[in-house]
């Protein structure tokens, strides 16, 4: 396990009577969890998942001893290739993920004002 801790969002300590302690940690992308001691589970499912291992540890005699927020979420990345404004109308554009023209999907800044588009290459 790597020292720095970057890649951590969240962090849950769960301790048992025995002594024996879990350590469940949210990464900064919100999916990846992974579990230190206990079975060691690794899954990508989030903050859903965090509960569910915990539910499943305490049933397990297992209580929540800390719990504390390690890195603020990570931001998704804009890419640099934003247009100054829209050419058509002049209004600023957002970003989108995942644009669906109809015929491709990808990323793309749409205009706020009259939904020109742009296909990003940037990231
Ligand atoms: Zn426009």
């Amino acid at each position: 396990m790597p020292d720095h801790d970057d890649h951590i969002q969240h962090t849950w300590i769960l301790t048992h009577p025995t002594g024996d302690e879990v350590t469940i940690d949210l990464w900064t992308d919100g999916e990846s969890v992974r579990v230190e001691g206990g079975q060691g589970e690794s899954t990508d499912g989030g903050r859903k998942d965090v509960d569910r291992l915990i539910e499943k540890y305490c049933l397990r005699g297992y209580w929540v001893t800390a719990g504390y927020e390690v890195n603020d979420p990570h931001e998704p990345e804009l890419p640099d290739d934003r247009p100054d404004g829209c050419p058509e109308c002049g209004q600023p554009c957002e970003f989108v993920d995942l644009y669906d023209s109809g015929t491709a999907e990808g990323p793309a800044w749409l205009c706020t004002g009259c939904r020109w588009r742009v296909w990003s290459v940037g990231i």
